[in-house]
């Protein structure tokens, strides 16, 4: 019978480290990776026919659950008529108009096939609408892995102690400025010293790669602010947060609006999709019609398109947001309520469907408190959660996610697993 232990063995002869993305090969929890058989509604199973209560939702995308029939279908029926024509397919338009009829400034979208992708492009849009090179971001903050954004990253950047990539040029990281998150002086800082410099400041308006940091009020106002005095782009990276902490995603719930959006994650279902979403007068210097160039084989692919379409369809049904909040809620308040109990530095949010569990006694307002947990504890408590048939993402600098299939049941079991687990990693 298949083992996990025995699949990581032969993955380790062909793969690097055994996987296809650093953060799936546990180097922060340390043990076996698990290799996923199959996934359906809230649970995934392994190869060795354990299952998981899933907090991970492939990182994100996975807001109705997995294997979802109405998705499924829909990928069948685009499957029947062709996997990629290289030429214009009208579930372009249509996953378009829907994301234009929720994000009040985007008129243009341009799609790609990841998030790493759309952030690269949303920077060349930027630096090629202002005619400007530097770039701000927030350390701690992941935007992919484009060459210029992998300075004082987030996610398994930050996981593996090695958030600034060898292999980035000195003469790329140094258009790269580096900024303090909820530090708005530290961003009025950088547009100061660099006069007419600055092309775009990039943010994830409520950032989930250095585990669930929210801004403080007022911030994400003052940012805007800034960007506007200085001629500056503001970017809101909603890879993560867009259709999952609101339907309008973090910019709905904060009241300010970006220039440019990027999506992800969620837009594709499951498939590989990001996009670039913004006002026609910016996003009209993409070619075709302007001089920032921008393509991609596989982008807008019917699949894809037809997977982020039927995931849509699906928390446009009414009651979806609110269901996930009170389950949110649910979770987050179970969490706390054992921490309390058992006298253990833990604390727990969410907004939407995006949570944070932190091995603190209080959620972090920023990056230096997210970097003071106990790790070796971390990897305990990880390894005793998945040990109870609990999936959390490995690492205790990264979000957890949950999706509308998730039941109450699920979620009393989650809570009660974890006042085990709490007890055997104290
Ligand atoms: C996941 C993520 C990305 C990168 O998306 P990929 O599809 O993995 O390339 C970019 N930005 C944010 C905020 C993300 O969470």
């Amino acid at each position: 019978m298949a083992s996990n232990t025995t699949e990581f063995a032969r993955a380790c002869r062909v793969l690097v480290g055994g996987v296809n993305s650093a953060v799936r090969a546990f180097r922060a929890v340390g043990g076996t990776p698990r290799f996923i058989d199959r996934a359906e509604g809230a649970y995934l199973w392994d190869v060795e026919g354990k299952r998981y209560i899933d907090y991970l939702g492939s990182w994100g995308p996975m807001i109705a659950g997995h294997a979802h029939p109405h998705v499924v279908e829909a990928v069948e029926r685009a499957a029947r008529r062709g996997l990629s024509f290289g030429a214009p397919n009208v579930l372009e338009s249509e996953l378009a108009e829907r994301i234009c009829a929720l994000f009040a400034q985007v008129e243009r979208v341009r799609f790609t096939s990841s998030g790493t992708e759309s952030t690269m492009s949303a920077l060349r849009l930027a630096r090629g609408f202002t005619g400007r090179d530097e770039i701000v971001k927030f350390e701690g903050c992941y935007h992919g892995t484009g060459d210029s954004l992998l300075v004082k990253a987030g996610s398994g950047a930050l996981a593996f102690g090695t958030p600034s990539s060898a292999g980035v040029p000195d003469s790329v990281a140094r258009h790269t400025l580096v900024a303090t998150f909820n530090d708005i002086d530290s961003v009025a800082e950088l547009f100061d010293t660099h006069p007419n410099a600055i092309a775009c400041v990039i943010v994830e308006p409520i950032a989930g790669n250095m585990n669930l940091v929210m801004p403080q009020p007022g911030f994400l106002e003052a940012l805007r602010k800034l960007c506007d005095d200085h001629g500056a782009l503001l970017i809101f990276d909603e890879v993560m947060s867009g259709f999952r902490v609101a339907h309008g995603g973090a910019q709905a719930r904060c009241d300010v609006v970006p220039d440019l959006v990027t999506f992800g994650k969620v837009i594709g279902g499951g498939m590989p999709v990001g996009a670039i979403g913004g006002p026609a007068r910016i996003m009209e210097r993409f070619s075709p019609m302007g001089p920032v160039y921008q393509a991609g084989t596989l982008s807008g692919n019917p699949i894809a398109m037809a997977a982020g379409l039927a995931t849509l369809d699906l928390v446009a049904q009414p009651g979806f947001y609110e269901r996930l909040e009170a389950l949110g809620e649910r979770l987050v308040g179970g969490l706390n309520h054992v921490a309390r109990e058992a006298g253990a530095a833990l604390s727990a949010q969410h907004v939407g469907a995006l949570a944070g569990l932190y091995l603190l006694p209080s959620p972090p307002t920023d990056f230096a408190q997210t970097q003071t947990q106990d790790v070796e504890r971390f990897k305990r408590f990880y390894h005793a959660m998945l040990d109870e048939g609990v999936y959390l993402p490995p690492s205790p600098v990264e979000a957890f996610f949950f999706s509308g299939v998730h039941t109450d049941s699920d979620i009393d079991a989650t809570i009660a697993a974890a006042r085990r687990a709490l007890a055997a990693s104290a």
